[in-house]
């Protein structure tokens, strides 16, 4: 999978995209990340413009569209690949595990982060195929929105995670939360580990997790249990 992310502040992006699972999945070559800064599109080479007042007046700035487009056509000539474009945005449907399950099987991703006001609605019209949000509520730009978007998805990646499981009985996979886990030690400020835990008996593991992770959900999150 190939994710590229157009953006004016792509320091924002950078450390989060070499740590951890991101970082590890880039160097296996599992997923290629590329951060493009809009700026460099600018049709201004003297001060790199790429914003201007919004017609019709009202505060701040709008997102000009000519560089997002040249952005967006250096990317297809880069890689030789039409994206399927998504533009961050607090307008979009939220993003859910669902969601980031059916964009992990599409090839290459354009993640348009936006800032300030916005994006001229034309470019978006041009060549935006979806919105998604990351919850109803107003981010600063849209960078953080495509590093979330870019997390959820690339740890479901094929090879990413050790193992499918590590993923397969998280919250949310299944319409529940998970069982709660424990570690070493045994028992921790006298509290001890569940003892069913300790028994070898995978059979009465597994039935218990099941069973907490019904009475969690329906205990923190039963709008869930309602869907
Ligand atoms: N004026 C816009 C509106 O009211 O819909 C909000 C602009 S916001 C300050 C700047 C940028 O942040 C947006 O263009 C979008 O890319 C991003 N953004 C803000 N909130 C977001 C959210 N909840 N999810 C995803 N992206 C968001």
């Amino acid at each position: 999978m190939r994710i590229d992310i157009a953006t004016l502040f792509p320091e924002m992006c950078e450390t989060v995209l070499n740590t951890s699972i991101i970082g590890r999945a880039q160097k296996n070559h599992l997923v290629e990340i590329h951060c493009h800064n809009i700026r460099d599109y600018s049709p201004d080479p003297k001060h790199h413009r790429v914003d201007d007042t919004p017609y019709g007046g009202g505060k701040g700035m709008v997102m000009q569209p000519e560089p997002i487009w040249r952005c967006y056509l250096d990317v297809i000539a880069q890689s030789g690949s039409l994206p399927y474009v998504i533009y961050l945005s607090p307008q979009g449907k939220t993003l859910t595990q669902k969601k980031s399950l059916e964009l992990r099987e599409r090839p290459h991703l354009f993640l348009l982060c936006g800032h300030y006001e916005g994006v001229d609605e034309r470019i978006l019209e041009r060549i935006v195929d979806e919105e998604v949000s990351i919850g109803d509520y107003v981010l600063t730009g849209g960078e953080l929105a495509a590093m979330v978007l870019t997390d959820s998805i690339v740890r479901l990646c094929d090879g990413v995670l050790a193992d499918p499981e590590c993923f397969e009985n998280e919250s949310h996979m299944n319409g529940l939360l998970e069982y709660p886990q424990y570690t070493r030690p045994e028992v921790w400020q006298d509290v001890p580990v569940p003892e069913v835990l300790l028994s070898g008996n995978h059979a009465n593991i597994n039935a218990w997790r099941d069973e907490q992770s019904l009475l969690r959900t329906q205990k923190k999150r039963p709008d869930l249990l309602e869907k």
